[in-house]
């Protein structure tokens, strides 16, 4: 008997040898990418107990939670962080350094999806010139494109929200026109919308939102914080900042009004579903993508910060249309059969008024008055003003004439000692690194080194700095905004869910660049070119 027991663990021992783990042997039919833009890690933790059981909390208490993920990089902005989630890249290497960025060739600012040889498709503009070609390597959709096949759809009202994230051959790409009320594509992707799209943008979805009050989901009480503080900025057309809201659509500003309040959510949920019922994604043999950015957090945390009654009241709507989704998603495709990822491209400040309140040194910074003083003193020690390519900081990058400093006979080495020491002389910087330091890798500290992962070569400035914790740069009296190294802008949650993913909290330290670690884990995938990413193994299953 005995002898028969370990014959038969012989035989399971060699059957699993042979066929792997039972449990992610089959590929999903759908992985879903979600970002929510501008969720902050605390939101979950401090709205957590006024979500749904089936919206954030299916994922956060079924799914693989990483909560100490951060970005590793600087500047934490919307075009990096999608450009890095889905491709374990770092800004150095893929080359999306920000929303924009200075070229020095073109010697004016780029976007970073911006490219003159394509035009919208479905437009009412002729100044749609898009496509991911800045984007240098691939990232996991191209992965699953070569393994699998997959059909890719990328889907936000953010333009280098949907595009990023998609790699450079998806079946589709969308985003809002704010003049229009339509979604819209690129001719890079197609020459015409497909016949779902079009009828998705007949149906004028906007339209039931003109006029609409945005009021509280839950009674006054259930907020943390009070509805109207300093700093506090105003939706458009709105003379004060407390609810209700009213969307106001305007001949000048089109229909922008929505994308700051949690119908632009629920317009990009709405998208998503027809999308996966357009493309027939989920319906083939081989797992497809589906990419969904999810922005109007990011528009209302910009106005009234992460400590107010909005982003609690549009992070509670959010998890609602969530919840909503992913029932849409089990009903249709079947939740056993969908990997789903969902993170953040950043953080955001609190307001610095509200930080200064509590302590934390908080303040606007006027980065014009700051580069005037610059000018004038670069002009006093070298003779000429004029040493700058650029009349603005680009999240901190200056960069320097070359014809002006050999003019001049002057080095690049004096001209970044003398802006260093100015920096540190107005007492609004923590940190300076200089190109230099940061081409031959000794930018220090943990500042010094997210510097240099978010420094491309050919892209980035001649010297970059850095400001104080809880400091912003802002020329207004209200609203705040993100970018910098400090955890509150680099703090975000990172959940799998899914038959590949272990159910647990994982507090291990997790950085953004191995979310594809962990997807190519699981779907058996080569990593993209660039990932420099790995995985976190006790939260895989059969590994
Ligand atoms: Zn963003």
């Amino acid at each position: 008997m005995p002898k028969m027991k370990y014959l038969l663990l012989f035989h399971l021992f060699a059957f699993c040898l042979t066929t792997g783990p039972s449990l992610s042997a089959e590929p999903p039919k759908l992985v879903v990418g979600i970002v929510v833009d501008q969720l902050r890690y605390d939101y979950l933790e401090r709205f957590g107990d006024q979500f749904t059981t089936n919206g954030f909390r299916l994922l956060m208490d079924k799914g693989a939670f990483m909560t100490s993920a951060r970005y590793d990089y600087v500047p934490t902005v919307t075009a990096p962080g999608h450009a890095t989630y889905l491709s374990g890249t770092p800004p150095s290497v893929h080359g999306i350094i920000g929303n924009d960025w200075f070229d020095r060739q073109k010697r004016k600012t780029v976007v970073a999806v911006d490219d003159a040889n394509y035009v919208g498709v479905g437009s009412v503009s002729t100044n749609v010139h898009i496509s991911p070609h800045n984007f240098i390597g691939d990232n996991f959709a191209d992965e699953m494109r070569l393994r699998y096949g997959s059909k890719v759809v990328g889907v936000s009202v953010k333009a280098r929200a949907a595009v990023l994230p998609a790699g450079k051959k998806p079946a589709g790409v969308y985003w809002f026109e704010e003049k229009s009320g339509r979604f819209i594509t690129s001719t890079y992707y197609m020459p015409e919308l497909p016949a779902w799209m079009k009828a998705f943008n007949d149906q004028k979805l906007v339209e039931n939102y003109r006029g609409t009050n945005w009021t509280r989901l839950l009674p006054p009480d259930a907020y943390h914080y009070p509805d109207e503080r300093v700093g506090e900025g105003r939706l458009l057309g709105e003379t004060n900042s407390v609810f209700p809201h009213t969307i106001n659509y305007t001949e000048d500003k089109g229909y922008e009004a929505i994308l700051r309040t949690p119908f632009g959510n629920q317009l990009v949920a709405d998208l998503a579903r027809a999308a996966i019922e357009g493309e027939h994604l989920g319906e083939g043999e081989n797992p497809d993508l589906l990419c969904v950015s999810f922005s109007s957090l990011d528009a209302c945390g910009h106005e009234f910060g992460p400590y107010s009654q909005e982003t609690q009241d549009l992070t509670l709507r959010l998890d609602r249309t969530l919840n909503e989704f992913f029932n849409y998603l089990d009903a249709r495709i079947g939740l056993e059969h969908v990997q789903i990822v969902l993170t953040s491209d950043h953080g955001v400040a609190p307001l610095p008024e509200f930080a200064q309140e509590q302590g934390l040194g908080g303040k606007r910074v006027d980065e014009g008055k700051l580069m005037k003083d610059l000018k004038k003193k670069l002009s006093t020690r070298f003779g000429s003003s004029k040493l700058l390519l650029t009349s603005s900081f680009h999240y901190g990058h200056l960069y320097y004439d070359p014809d002006a400093l050999k003019r001049l006979r002057i080095t690049a080495d004096q001209v970044s000692d003398f802006i260093r020491e100015w920096a540190y002389s107005t007492g609004d910087f923590q940190a300076v690194f200089t190109r230099r330091q940061l081409l031959n890798g000794t930018a220090e500290g943990f500042i010094g080194s997210m510097v240099a992962r978010g420094y491309n070569a050919e892209r980035s400035g001649d010297i970059v700095l850095i400001m104080k914790p809880f400091m912003i740069s802002s020329t207004g009296k209200t609203g705040t905004t993100h970018g910098s190294p400090y955890s509150y802008d680099a703090h975000v949650p990172v959940i799998f869910y899914g038959s590949s993913f272990k159910p647990g909290r994982y507090a291990d330290e997790f950085h953004i660049t191995d979310i594809v670690s962990m997807l190519c884990a699981a779907l058996k995938l080569e990593p993209p070119s660039g990932n420099i990413g790995k995985p976190v193994l006790e939260a895989l299953t059969g590994n």
